[in-house]
């Protein structure tokens, strides 16, 4: 997924940034996976121990602003945490898996086209748009095949 590089972006809009900010930025944006702002505070306090909850999420609030990354629920797998990546160039489906947590993205050219079919036949000026789709996994849906047909009825499985 090609992803635009972060301080470049803010710096192009002429915002100018605390040592702070700055490595919270370098955070997300090196981030190999989806993080919250919990995992941010942490990383983040690596390059700036004095760091404090209130700058990350300001420096969220800023790069959301300026519609530089992307909030997600990603299925709620972990309560009511949300996380924050940076916006793809083109948008990108987040597939959670219920049984082990993994999350994958996939992108694909119908998801552009349903866009603009949304676009035009509603007259909506899109800004965002979010699909995520829950399941098994690959490796999960082998190795545990009774995991599909469970889902029809109650789960008594952990979610991660
Ligand atoms: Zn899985
Ligand atoms: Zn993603």
């Amino acid at each position: 997924m090609e992803r635009p590089i972060l301080l470049e972006e803010v710096a192009a809009r002429g915002v100018r940034l605390t040592a702070q900010r700055r490595a919270v930025i370098e955070v997300i944006q090196q981030a190999q996976k989806h993080l919250d702002a919990g995992s941010l505070l942490k990383l983040a306090r690596e390059r700036e121990p004095k760091i404090d909850r209130a700058t990350v999420y300001r420096t969220i609030e800023l790069l959301k602003r300026l519609r530089l990354i992307d909030e997600l629920d990603l299925m709620h797998l972990e309560g009511e945490k949300h996380y924050y990546e940076v916006k793809t160039r083109r948008d990108h489906i987040h597939l959670a898996c219920f049984h082990c947590g993994r999350i994958e993205e996939f992108s694909s050219p119908m998801f552009e086209r349903l866009k603009v079919e949304i676009a035009h036949h509603t007259g909506f000026a899109i800004r965002v748009t979010r699909l995520e789709v829950g399941g098994d996994c690959r490796a999960c849906a082998a190795a545990y095949p009774s995991v599909r047909e469970e889902d029809t009825g109650t789960r008594t499985t952990q979610h991660r």
